[in-house]
């Protein structure tokens, strides 16, 4: 999944074009900057390359996602419908802009449960936030159906899936809106900052907005722009769009690899009696950042994880225990533990939901792994990982169900 693994001379280029001017900022100096633009080069390649009407680009992900939702009027009591498996990021975004999460069921896509969903809809369901987690999708056809019968508004994070797609589409693209993150860890990095795309240019115009304090971005002098709206400050500098804009030309040798490696090792796998794999609704279009797979019980999934650890097998995530990504150990949603005080309505919505019961994503997540794909294995070595593997695995399974 991590571009970084691959940074190199283009990446370096482009950041000493930016170096040359000095001109370390998006807006303005238009003479200082000598036709460097990076920030706006790097929105129009993401157009090309995702097939997306407009590109935002902006500070973080996190940024990408409060941004959409405030383009799109999400704000005061909007419910958001969200997995209970996410990166925590997207319920951050939900709250910042005085939204309430509403968390449900995952199935065994490892996303969004369709019929979960449906049955969290309530009057106050202003949208639906598909998460398209480790490089996967999610049932995109599903949720624009009841988004569509229930006039929701559909916003895809798409920050882990950054080049996946969904029967032909870019993943991010499919939505009222899609974020991408480039943080160090994404595919794509430029060490911090995310995307908007909507195909929506009322919606693009907001965010671009939205991200520059309001700023219209009509005139030729920033002094006198005029603020239509409210907004933050949530740009990127030049010195990152640079390194992103190097990295998101890398795009196709960067998948080519991540998929190579993917198939190896999920080829060797596939053999090991007892394992079954994440569905992927469009298999054509997984970006293979990940390999998530399922024991058949809980006891050998954590057998298993300490095995692979202890053979110094690393980047197996069991995403059950993590504290980032699954909502059992969001002690901080469940208590109420906020440094600045809520709305006590909020408040009280916000513990309603997060406190709710997640039988059925506890007993998929309590028995998945999650394997991720470098960018820097050659085919032997994501062999020799694969065979290794394979062995640790069928050994738990096979001394699980042997009987003594
Ligand atoms: C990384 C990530 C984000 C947030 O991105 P940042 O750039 O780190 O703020 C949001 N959602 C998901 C699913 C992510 O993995």
């Amino acid at each position: 999944m991590p571009g970084y693994e691959l940074f190199g001379a283009q990446e370096r280029k482009e950041v000493n074009d930016v170096l040359e001017t000095g001109i370390l900022m998006r807006y303005g100096f238009d003479g200082a900057r000598n036709g460097v633009w990076k920030a706006k080069e790097l929105e129009q390649e993401i157009c090309n390359t995702f097939g997306a009407g407009y590109t935002q680009l902006v500070s973080s992900g996190t940024a990408a996602l409060t941004t959409a939702m405030a383009a799109l009027g999400i704000g005061a009591g909007d419910e958001v419908i969200m997995p209970a498996f996410t990166f925590v990021a997207s319920f951050e975004a939900v709250l910042s802009v005085g939204a309430i999460p509403v968390p449900v069921d995952i199935d065994d896509t490892i996303t969004l449960d369709p019929k979960a969903v449906e049955a969290a809809i309530t009057s106050r369901t202003r949208a639906i936030m598909p998460v398209h987690m480790c490089g996967g999708m999610a049932q995109l056809d599903e949720l624009k159906a009841i988004a569509a019968k229930h006039n929701l508004l559909l916003i895809e994070d798409a920050c882990q899936a950054i080049g996946g797609t969904y029967h032909g589409k870019h993943l991010g693209t499919i939505g009222d809106a899609g974020t991408f993150s480039f943080d160090f860890v994404k595919l794509i990095t430029c060490a911090e900052g995310g995307a908007v795309l909507t195909n929506n240019e009322e919606v693009y115009a907001k965010c671009d907005q939205y991200t520059d304090h309001g700023h219209d971005h009509k005139g030729k002098d920033r002094g006198a722009d005029l603020h239509p709206f409210l907004g933050y400050n949530y740009r990127i500098s030049e010195l990152h769009a640079a390194v992103g804009l190097a990295q998101v030309r890398r795009l196709g040798e960067f998948l080519t690899l991540q998929k190579r490696n993917h198939s190896i090792i999920y080829n060797t796998l596939k053999t090991v009696d007892g394992l079954t794999f994440r569905r992927i609704p469009d298999p054509a279009g997984d970006t293979g950042s990940f390999l998530s797979f399922f024991l058949p019980t809980e006891e050998m999934t954590r057998d298993a994880v300490a095995e692979l650890q202890a053979a110094g097998i690393g980047g197996n995530f069991y995403w059950y225990d993590n504290n980032w990504h699954y909502i059992r150990k969001w002690q901080h949603l469940q208590s109420g533990s906020w440094m600045n005080r809520l709305f006590d309505e909020q408040k009280k919505q916000i513990l309603h939901y997060s406190n709710q019961a997640f039988a059925q994503s506890d007993a998929i997540m309590s028995r998945c792994i999650s394997s991720l794909t470098s960018l820097l294995w050659d085919e032997a070595q994501a062999q020799e990982r694969a065979g290794k593997m394979a062995a640790i695995l069928t050994r738990v399974i096979t001394a699980a169900t042997t009987p003594a």
